[in-house]
């Protein structure tokens, strides 16, 4: 289906294969998440996760050869955990978009 601004696109095996690709990354990836949030269900503390070079969901740091946490709030670096487990920082700032400009020298 077109619209008056469109215009007809015969794909290429290029771009077909694009597509396909990053629609089996994403599934893959929705599919670790269901994993890791089956696995919170059981222990709702949080669990280590390999950082895989993930950046901390609070202070946006690239994790790569060590292990963050995961918990309901999602992925953190390890010095991010620490100061939420000491109440230095509340948990609840790592799942919200606020935590985007904590850190912010701007
Ligand atoms: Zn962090």
């Amino acid at each position: 289906m077109t619209t008056a601004n469109q215009e007809e696109h015969e794909y290429t095996e290029a771009e077909i294969k694009s597509v396909t690709e990053l629609v089996k990354l994403l599934l893959k990836m929705e599919q670790e998440e269901q994993q890791r949030r089956r696995r919170l269900a059981r222990q709702p503390q949080g669990f280590p996760m390999a950082g895989e070079g993930r950046d901390c969901w609070l202070c946006h740091t690239g994790v790569c050869h060590e292990n963050g946490w995961y918990d309901k709030y999602g992925f953190k670096c390890m010095a991010c955990q620490n100061a939420v487990n000491k109440r230095i920082i509340p948990g609840s700032l790592c799942n919200s978009i606020i935590s985007v400009d904590v850190f912010s020298t701007n």
